[in-house]
């Protein structure tokens, strides 16, 4: 059976017509005839099938949890109590977790099963899941075609139906983006909406955890169990978790931001339907307009200046000595150091310890890292001034369709520009999802994003949930 949401799941089960023990067994079963996908770092195959037969009890007994019947894969950024956890890097060798993230501790105990930990770009820093150190992921889709990044494992194990859903981590799109590239809902919470306890920090004021869906509603479950307040995490917000709003008919003001829509780096074809939908979503009652948003080029150097240079300042405690791998040839401390980092991070992740030590170092400081810092306090108050008179922003969620398996690899500049229209959401902190939209000539699925001032994500989920069921 191919299940495209939790609800269905749910019925069944509580009809007899399957348990969670059929319906692990039937996930891993595919991933296991679908090996060359590669979305998988590893598999609890024992463990997940001693949880779903845990849980069929609790079902029988009536105390399973809301989760009950989910099927639920982590990208291999978040922790998971005595399991391995790599961050796809050669440099995390052999390391296990010592806690459990806060999200899969929500999970488990609402019964989610956790089948297994999902490849991903090395500390999630990438578009195309080929910075792994475990090889690329393939697009279930296409298998020509790499899956988005950086959680492209995530997206394609949902795409593929190895598991009814994931979670992702999205610093600047690595939710969004892999969603649009294989036809999923990826959402992307409010800064502080979901704790970041256990996640491994690649920009901690830019990073969040969420899931990847085939359905919102399935979205809306997972927040409502994985979001609110953390002591663990002192930027997440005291806000109670979220709660499912009743459907809405609020139809609310949509602003479509010009400069995406006309930018030279949105491929025509997805031009022309975001185009059609928007005369679509005002045919349908909604109110559209166009707004302006001149800041459009300044997106990527502020996300590149500013997560390069948190990220040379979190990758600082891989050294050797704390996690991991080790370097053989190392002889003394500074070779220790050095030969282990050289050899166990890889060529992205080195490209861009090295952009964010610069960027911070005396001299230049000021001329990068202080400007960005403007730059994004300038968006913020831009982002304040354009939901004054729109509820939701309306724009691409990548410049393509998926690329081709080794497209770009080599050019990191072009494949930076491909995070044009998502890093915005997570520069200013504001919730963004990516429902699938249209199919393009080649045959590959592309997504629409929506964006809501922060912490309107019931707002957001509720009206993509209106959206996508007309
Ligand atoms: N593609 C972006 C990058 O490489 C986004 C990554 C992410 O959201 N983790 O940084």
């Amino acid at each position: 059976m191919i299940y495209h949401s939790l609800q269905a799941i749910q019925n069944d089960l509580s009809e007899g017509k399957i348990s969670c023990v059929t319906l692990t067994s039937d996930y891993i079963q595919r991933i296991n005839d679908n090996k060359e996908i590669n979305a998988f770092l590893e598999v609890f195959e024992e463990e997940s099938l001693q949880r779903a037969s845990e849980i069929d009890l609790k079902i029988q007994s009536g105390t399973a949890g809301k989760l009950a019947g989910m099927v639920i894969g982590i990208k291999d950024n978040i922790c998971y109590k005595a399991h391995r956890l790599s961050a796809s890097s050669k440099i995390l060798q052999g390391f296990e977790s010592q806690f459990s993230a806060t999200v899969v501790e929500r999970l488990l105990a609402e019964d989610a099963i956790i089948i297994g930990r999902l490849n991903c770009d090395e500390f999630a820093m990438g578009s195309t899941n080929e910075n792994s150190a475990f090889g690329p992921v393939l697009n279930p889709l296409n298998k020509a075609y790499v899956p988005g990044g950086s959680s492209g494992g995530s997206a394609a194990a949902v795409a593929a139906h190895f598991c009814l859903a994931t979670l992702g981590s999205d610093t600047g799109g690595s939710i969004r983006q892999p969603a649009s590239f294989c036809g999923l809902v990826g959402y992307k919470p409010t800064y502080g909406r979901v704790s970041r306890w256990g996640l491994i920090a690649y920009a901690s004021s830019f990073d969040q955890i969420g899931p990847l869906t085939h359905s919102v509603s399935d979205a809306e479950r997972i927040m409502e169990v994985i979001s609110g307040y953390d002591e663990h995490d002192s930027t997440c917000s005291s806000k109670d978790p979220m709660t499912l709003s009743p459907p809405t008919t609020n139809k609310g003001t949509i602003g479509y931001l010009k400069s995406t829509l006309e930018s030279l780096a949105l491929d025509p074809e997805i031009k022309a339907h975001l185009s059609e939908k928007i005369a679509e979503l005002k045919a349908l009652g909604y109110t559209l307009k166009e707004v302006d948003f001149p800041h459009l080029d300044y997106l990527v150097p502020t996300y590149y200046i500013l997560t390069t240079a948190e990220a040379s300042s979190n990758l600082s405690r891989y050294d050797g000595v704390h996690f991991g791998y080790r370097s053989d040839n190392a002889e003394d401390i500074p070779t220790t150091y050095r030969k282990s980092r050289s050899e166990g991070f890889g060529e992205e992740v080195k490209r861009r310890i090295m952009l964010g030590t610069f960027v911070l170092s005396a001299g230049y400081y000021d001329a990068y890292y202080t400007k960005a810092q403007r730059v994004r306090r300038l968006l913020s108050e831009t982002t304040t001034t354009l939901f004054n008179s729109c509820d939701f922003l309306l724009s691409p969620t990548s410049p393509s369709t998926a690329l081709m398996l080794g497209q770009n690899y080599d050019d990191p500049t072009q494949l930076y520009l491909e995070d044009i229209f998502t890093v915005y959401a997570n520069i200013v902190g504001i919730p963004a999802i990516s429902l699938p939209t249209g199919h393009h000539s080649n045959g590959l699925p592309f997504g629409i994003q929506f964006m809501a001032p922060a912490f309107k994500d019931e707002e957001l989920l509720a009206f993509a949930n209106q959206i996508m069921n007309t």
